[in-house]
């Protein structure tokens, strides 16, 4: 299951041309742009009621965070850490001109391959490559004392031939050997899959997250094995420095469950046991009253071809009181939305269990979330664990906020461009942000938890469609139920209209403007991005005899305009029920044929089209943040308070990382 939600570059692309809210500080959010990308900060609103030890726990959470750096740039390439280290060097010790195009286009450079923490594009995942050419950048490395490394590093970094994707979607080639992630080296995806078979126990009715926290490599007898990610193992430098601060915030946790959790994580640190992973899970699903709370470890597994290997995260928040109250409407009625789901009664939970909903605001965003950063996390992945214990489900206010407000700072919209007329955009700008927030909620909430694998199913069973598939699950759980009256009566939605908002902006989305941050001639690869055209293109061919989606064209521009919403809702429904019968039965030929069809190929001439009409607006497809820092204040040798600082230097931020967290 793909739980961590990062819909946000989309939806806040859109729903920031609403705002929520006109901003009220001085406060700047957009700090940088360069290539496809911004960079914003985010403030950490109830920092300061915060009590010394909260702050405290929250403190050590976030150094434990940010120590995890290095592993998830190393899982990511395993040049991307020298290259790092040599492009540090050069930005910190090169004695020449600055002044010149060549050092600039150098140094956007860096701007990205910190911004990607490592030579891929974070979401497109392809190789990017310097402006500059190959002779400047050598010459820039021998000027810093790296001569000796240019040959092996400049080719990695400029042949276009090796290491094209961090993960490899290519359809006729080995996905494993294609990969330029670290998970694999030296063996094939069959070597892997028969490996795996070996030693799963299929009848465990509470399995191990089989291959989470290893590297699969070959023996020098050629036997398969895996090189475990523990403190005596691979990454072992960092995971101690991890430990150590998870020690110390576990010594000023807010509660026993939180301490029980710290001490299990660093146990499964050191041992690199999976179960007391799960266990670890287990009792973190528990600690529901705590205010701050936090993710550490390997966690997602989109950035493996074949789904196993777990990239490493940190994330440390607290709770926003007032605003978690909604989400907490949604999960006391968890089991309403699972009986009146629209899916076959066969594939739902009976008993829905512990969805705990909250609204929370970042502190510290760390490897896999940081500068680039998910909007709603939905954990742990272990559906099991999920069944019998509950997940925990929020969304993460501060970063939405600081979406919007940092698009307040620009002049032009996708809204404005991409939408009909001024009726669709005056009924956004009315509703859309909010009604794009209840989406959110209910993909979170409850969108993910909902349904349930006939008994035998593997969790697997989709392979490398079951992404793209379960994100399409989750958010056809929260558009169908979005138009639900229930919503009103809860007192969740304003008005029986407003869902409107979302179902346009939805479609052309899916159908169009995502597609914005697709490079020419390439298809839809992204779980998430594949998830809305599949849902987007689903429903413009079913509905087309009823006209729902209609395409329309205007001095050659193309827009798609929703004619029927209540057939569109119903559309949905099917839709949602189809895919929770594949993800149900384990059909893995439907759920394969469904993403073939719909979710991969874009028409080549409207995809020419959004590109140049997006272009045109000059706006950044992606963002990321800095952190702030949190600054232990001392009087008479004893800390009396930490301090929330806001930097506003990017580059200095990754500097400083490089130079106090680098451990591998
Ligand atoms: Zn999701």
């Amino acid at each position: 299951m793909k739980t961590i939600f990062k819909v946000m570059m989309m939806t806040g692309v859109l729903a920031i041309t609403a705002g929520c809210g006109q901003k009220k500080s001085d406060f700047k959010y957009l700090l940088d742009e360069f290539a496809d990308l911004k960079v914003m900060r985010y403030q950490i609103p109830g920092w300061d009621e915060l009590t010394l030890q909260q702050k405290e726990y929250a403190y050590h959470l976030a150094e434990a965070a940010k120590w995890g750096r290095d592993i998830h740039w190393d899982q990511n390439c395993k040049y991307n850490l020298p290259i790092r280290h040599v492009v540090e060097n050069i930005i910190e010790n090169y004695k020449g001109d600055r002044e010149t195009k060549e050092f600039e286009q150098f140094i956007v450079y860096a701007k990205r391959l910190f911004f990607a923490n490592g030579i891929h594009h974070h979401y497109a995942e392809d190789k990017f490559f310097p402006e500059c050419s190959q002779a400047y950048f050598k010459s820039l490395m021998e000027a810093v004392g790296e001569g000796n490394k240019c040959d092996e590093l400049l080719n990695v970094i400029y042949n276009p031939d090796i290491l094209q994707q961090r993960r490899s979607t290519s359809t006729d080639g080995d996905i494993v050997v294609l990969s330029a992630g670290n998970f694999y080296e030296g063996v094939t995806r069959a070597e892997v899959e028969k490996y795996y078979e070996s030693i799963e126990d299929k009848t465990d009715e509470t399995p191990i997250a089989y291959g989470l926290n290893t590297k699969v490599t070959k023996d020098e007898k050629g036997n398969i094995v895996e090189i475990p990610w523990k403190i005596d193992g691979m990454y072992g430098p960092a995971i101690a420095k991890i430990c150590e601060e998870l020690k110390l915030a576990a010594a000023c946790a807010e509660n026993d469950i939180q301490k029980r959790a710290l001490g299990l994580l660093v146990k499964y640190y050191e041992t690199g046991d999976l179960r007391i992973w799960d266990e670890f899970n287990i009792e973190w699903v528990k600690d529901t009253i705590g205010t701050v709370d936090f993710i550490n470890g390997f966690i997602e597994d989109y950035n493996d071809p074949l789904g196993r290997k777990g990239a490493w995260e940190g994330y440390v928040n607290i709770k926003d009181h007032k605003a978690s109250e909604r989400s907490t409407i949604l999960s006391a009625n968890a089991q309403w939305f699972e009986d009146n789901s629209p899916v076959d009664p066969r594939f739902k939970k009976k008993e829905c269990k512990g969805i705990s909903a909250k609204v929370i605001n970042a502190v510290c965003l760390a490897g896999d979330s940081y500068p680039s950063t998910p909007i709603g996390i939905n954990l742990p992945n272990a559906d099991w664990i999920r069944k019998m214990y509950g997940s925990k489900s929020v969304t993460i206010a501060n970063i939405t906020h600081a979406y919007d407000y940092a698009a307040q700072e620009s002049p032009t919209s996708t809204l404005d461009e991409f939408a009909w007329d001024e009726a669709e955009k005056a009924f956004y700008r009315e509703w859309g942000s909010w009604a794009d927030e209840i989406h959110t909620d209910l993909h979170e909430c409850l969108g993910h938890g909902s349904g349930q694998l006939l008994p035998g199913v593997a969790t697997t069973a989709m392979g490398e469609y079951a992404s793209a598939l379960e994100e399409a699950r989750a958010d056809l759980f929260g558009l169908y139920f979005t138009a639900d009256p229930k919503m009103v009566e809860l007192g969740i939605m304003p008005n029986k209209d407003a869902y409107k908002a979302e179902y346009a902006n939805y479609i052309r989305n899916g159908l169009m403007v995502q597609f914005t941050r697709v490079e020419l001639g390439r298809p839809n690869t992204e779980a998430h991005m594949q998830n809305r055209k599949l849902i987007a293109e689903w429903c413009y061919e079913k509905g087309a005899k009823d006209n729902v989606i209609e395409k329309k064209v205007r001095d050659g521009k193309t827009y798609f305009v929703v004619n029927d919403y209540v057939k569109l809702r119903a559309l949905f429904a099917e839709l949602l029920a189809e895919i929770q019968r594949i993800k149900s039965e384990g059909d893995y030929e439907a759920g394969k044929n469904l993403i073939e069809t719909y979710a991969v190929n874009i028409d080549p001439k409207l995809h020419k089209e959004v590109k140049e009409r997006y272009e045109a607006l000059n706006l950044k497809p992606y963002g990321g943040f800095i952190n702030p820092d949190i600054v232990p204040v001392e009087k008479n040798g004893k800390i009396v308070d930490y301090q929330v600082v806001y930097n506003d230097d990017y580059l200095k931020q990754q500097l400083d990382y490089g130079k106090n967290y680098s451990a591998l």
